[in-house]
């Protein structure tokens, strides 16, 4: 399409507001026109954190020659015609917008040529003018630098942060496009320093290997898959628990390859990884969505960095289910290893034996779930230390932590009751007084309705003091005031991310599970471990630590020599 001005009536159709905040929003704005101009190599260059200068050179279709001019023109663009055209873009970039706002705030030269043309077009800008053009030999594509950003906005450059910071954010945005389009070739080169560089093959796990390293990125678990023909279509990879980060900014959403954010999506996330993450930590997720562009709004913000989803419910929920279905098929089990001299925990190359291996069939099989359980088929033997259990596995030997274990079979019985609305509630015989400090008067405020869904039912009686006259069955009658108290406590745990229905379930979970040290009968082993064998997740406590760790036959072998 050339490059046309937009009428009126379209224009006020979109989203009005500031495109150029900083200098990673110029390089998004020319590396989004690359893309749209169907280049398989973007090449950006940075210097000062982008103030200095900002290059975007890339080997797409060009822009013709008598049309450079115009497309520094607002509300100039050759991506949309009417106003039909804004119910499903399908280009980065269609507001027209993105030239002659950068032109405005910097000194601006364009180099261009089309695959007929035989010489480039040069253009240059100053505060939004033109002020030389010409003729140049150049390859086709275009190449766009952008220099003294902010030179003539004073306010603005004072806003800025530090060059490091700026850099940061173009490293940042470069990384997570080259995430998005694994198929082209992206390279990034800070004040001289080659940043990042990506093969452009389309193999994604290969553009993570540049960006997150290649110990993370041969970690990472494939969620989904690229070629299923269904809307909404959910792919990419996600970090496995033990590869958790402090911070949530490791989330990358695409939403038919737009970078977008979006807390449903981190959500949705997060969600997946309820009981598998320690408090404060979050995963690593790269994820491609692709939705009817009819269900996405993306002329919501100027930047086009937030969307609008048509369906939220149903999109949580298949993302969600996408990610926890591949947690839970492919997470390994924690190995020792030994090292000369420590014992370590590595997490296992490959994912365990599956059920079907089993050599043969045993009632146990019979009685599973539908759901394939990834653990296998242990024969207890014995406690240790009153504290773990003794199991034997088809490959080698298994110790169970037995609280770990037990944790993770009531944290999922909790949950799944709650789920259904038939929590097991037992009546006290006679309502019990207790007595709560201010801070867990105010948990049991805000989080009263919540308690109620998991048993217990409290009502106030005077000053601080409240009357318990049901409990969660779970808890069985024993030290029922000190577990609500446990529960409260845990509900005012500040900087904790765990929703409060996943905190009370841990909590109860914790208090009623069996204690390290407590002696166990043969048969009460046996039923521990048949109940983690039906849990959706085994290996690993809703804390996030793993219930169990295993010697291999071959290591055992190797051990005493006969290896
Ligand atoms: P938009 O991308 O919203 O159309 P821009 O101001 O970013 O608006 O760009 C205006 C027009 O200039 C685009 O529609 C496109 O036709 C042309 N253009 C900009 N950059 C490039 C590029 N790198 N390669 C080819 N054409 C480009
Ligand atoms: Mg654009």
């Amino acid at each position: 399409m050339p490059i046309k001005v937009l009428a009126p009536d379209v224009v006020s159709k979109i989203a009005a507001g500031e495109v150029v905040e900083r200098p990673a929003s110029v390089v998004k704005e020319l590396i989004e026109n690359s893309l749209d101009a169907g280049a398989s190599q973007v090449a950006i260059e940075a210097r000062g954190g982008g103030v200095n200068l900002i290059r975007v050179v890339d080997n797409g279709m060009g822009i013709a020659a008598d049309e450079v001019e115009l497309a520094f023109h607002r509300y100039a663009t050759s991506k949309i015609e009417g106003m039909a055209d804004l119910d499903s873009i399908s280009s980065l970039g269609f507001r027209g917008e993105a030239l002659p706002s950068i032109a405005a705030v910097a000194q601006v030269e364009v180099l261009t040529r089309t695959h007929d043309e035989v010489a480039g077009t040069y253009l240059e800008l100053q505060n939004g003018a033109v002020v030389e053009k010409g003729k140049r030999g150049c390859p086709q594509g275009t190449r766009v630098t952008v220099r003294h950003l902010f030179r003539n906005v004073p306010a603005r450059l004072k806003f800025l942060k530090s060059p490091a910071t700026e850099s940061g954010h173009i490293s940042n945005l470069v990384s997570q496009y080259s995430l998005a389009f694994p198929e082209v070739r992206f390279t990034l080169i800070m004040d001289g320093r080659m940043a990042l560089n990506t093969p452009g093959n389309g193999d994604l796990r290969d553009v993570l290997v540049k960006v997150y390293g290649l110990e993370a990125a041969q970690a990472m678990i494939q969620v989904g898959d690229q070629e299923k023909d269904q809307f909404p279509n959910v792919w990419g990879f996600v970090s496995p628990p033990s590869l958790a980060r402090s911070s949530r900014s490791y989330l990358s959403f695409f939403v038919n390859c737009r970078w977008v954010q979006s807390r449903l999506l981190s959500r949705a996330v997060e969600d997946a990884y309820q009981g598998l993450l320690m408090a404060g930590k979050h995963p690593i997720a790269v994820l491609n969505i692709s939705l009817p562009g009819q269900d996405v709004d993306i002329n919501v913000h100027p930047t086009k960095s937030e969307v609008r989803f048509r369906y939220e419910p149903a999109l949580f929920v298949a993302v969600q289910r996408t990610v926890r279905a591949a947690l839970v098929e492919q997470m390994p089990v924690p190995l020792v290893r030994r090292q000369p001299g420590v014992p370590t925990l590595l997490p296992e190359e490959q994912p365990f034996a599956k059920r079907e291996e089993l050599p043969e069939p045993s009632l146990f099989t019979l009685a599973k779930p539908p759901l394939e359980s990834p653990l296998p088929i242990l024969r207890v033997l014995g406690q240790l230390s009153s504290s773990y259990i003794i199991a034997e596995g088809p490959d080698g030997l298994y110790l169970i932590d037995q609280h770990a274990a037990h944790e993770r079979v009531l944290f999922e019985k909790v949950c799944a009751q709650r789920a259904k609305r038939e929590v097991e509630v037992q009546g006290l015989l006679e309502p019990l007084t207790i007595e709560v400090a201010p801070r867990q008067e105010e948990m049991l405020k805000a989080g009263g309705e919540i308690l109620a869904t998991y048993g217990f039912a409290i009502e106030p009686f005077g000053q601080r003091t409240y009357l318990l006259r049901t409990v969660p069955a779970l808890l069985k009658g024993e030290r029922v005031a000190e577990a609500l108290v446990e529960v409260l406590d845990s509900l005012g745990v500040e900087g904790d991310p765990k929703s409060w229905e996943e905190k009370v379930a841990l909590s109860l979970a914790c208090h009623s599970a069996v204690r390290a040290g407590q002696l166990l009968s043969a048969e009460e082993m046996r039923q521990l471990v048949r109940e983690l064998e039906l849990t959706e997740l085994p290996r690993i406590c809703p804390h996030g630590r793993p219930t169990m760790v295993r010697f291999t036959s071959s290591q055992l072998e190797r051990e005493f020599g006969r290896g």
